[in-house]
């Protein structure tokens, strides 16, 4: 799994720190940090679904492992 977030998006929320305080943390402003972009533990990839799930704007997208990756043209 990879992380990849859209800090322009970002709200500021905290949702996603709260439930995966491994993974992201909040700036001085409140806005999202990325702590670890690649969570390998099954409870951390959990815990990013989670945030991902919760956060309210859409700034963490998971890529999970396997994806078809895109190549920028819309086609996978
Ligand atoms: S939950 Fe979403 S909007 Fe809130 S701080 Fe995290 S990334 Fe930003």
């Amino acid at each position: 799994m990879r992380i990849v977030i859209d800090k322009k998006k970002c709200m500021g929320a905290g949702l996603c720190a709260m439930a995966a305080p491994t993974l992201f943390r909040q700036d001085a402003k409140g806005f999202v940090e990325l702590l670890n972009a690649n969570p390998l533990t099954a409870e951390d990839q959990a815990a990013a679904r989670e945030a991902a799930d919760l956060c309210p704007s859409g700034t963490i997208v998971l890529i999970e492992d396997g994806a078809p990756v895109d190549p920028g043209n819309g086609v996978t």
